[in-house]
């Protein structure tokens, strides 16, 4: 066997891995931070069990059947399971197992492109956070501070030691232009329709694709993310799942497109 096919072996195993942490972290950051709001405002349901990253111990969501080490195996045991629980049957979310493969899939290409090295452990960190912020926003329409904004901190490091492969000026007035640009299509499409059409976790997105990917990349990542928005929002509107007011996660498709422009590039003829 050849080192290279040693390298993107290790590479989505350990995709297989990160994308079973990033499912735990999608799940119960959510309720993490909802929790701390109600123990901000004193509400009654603060009171209950602690409840964070390591506990409770991973259980079957429908009847709190603790998981065996042999139940917990990213996508393995979903397959020797059959999708379902070992105690009460009920089906596993798909979610898991495709994130878990997405990582995967993500990390062999990552390491293809780059070797294993600093390069490959930074894009693969990029890569991680924005698959959480993508889900726990298709979720739940937040895209938490505690992971957008260590992005933008990490994409600015990043280009200043060269491991991105970005200038650290582009980074910088990715970063800046990014957050400003939907800052400022907030404030018109507020000025003019009185609503809110986007939440301001989506402004330190941007901020953060930027400082990951260089200001030339943002033309190309507002144009795919809006598109691939409404295509979105129009195949909702026809299953009848978009919500009542019609508001659409930005996030998720943000992040798609900032994965797409990791891997190919800006969009042909649109590179600043
Ligand atoms: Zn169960």
């Amino acid at each position: 066997m050849s080192d290279s096919f040693w390298a993107l072996g290790w590479a989505g195993l350990l995709g297989l891995m990160i994308g079973s942490f990033l499912n735990v972290v999608i799940y119960r950051l959510p309720r993490m931070m909802q929790a701390q709001w109600d123990a901000d405002t004193g509400s009654q349901a603060a009171r209950g069990q602690p409840f964070n990253l390591a506990i409770p111990g991973s259980h079957c969501p429908h009847c709190q059947h603790p998981l065996r080490w042999s139940e917990n195996i990213p996508l393995f045991s979903f397959i020797a399971l059959r999708g379902r629980c070992a105690h009460c049957q009920q089906p596993i979310a798909w979610r898991y197992p495709f994130i878990e493969m997405i990582t995967a899939g993500l990390f062999m290409g990552i390491v293809f492109q780059h070797g294993w090295g600093f390069a490959a452990l930074a894009w693969a960190g990029f890569a991680s956070a924005l698959l959480a912020l993508a889900a726990i926003d298709a979720d739940t329409r937040l895209l938490p501070d505690i992971i957008t904004q260590p992005l933008v901190w990490a994409g600015l490091l990043a280009a200043s030691l060269g491991i991105s492969g970005i200038g650290l000026q582009e980074a910088v007035w990715g970063a800046v232009a990014g957050y400003l640009f939907l800052w400022a299509v907030y404030w018109l499409f507020k000025g003019l329709t009185g609503k809110e059409g986007m939440g301001q976790g989506d402004f330190k997105l941007l901020a953060g694709l930027g400082a990951w990917l260089g200001w030339p990349a943002l033309l190309s990542l507002v144009l795919m993310a809006s598109i691939l928005g409404i295509l979105g929002g129009i195949g909702l509107k026809l299953r009848g799942q978009l919500s009542d007011n019609g508001e659409l996660a930005f996030g998720p498709y943000l992040v798609i497109a900032g994965l797409w422009v990791m891997a190919f590039g800006p969009l042909p003829g649109l590179h600043a």
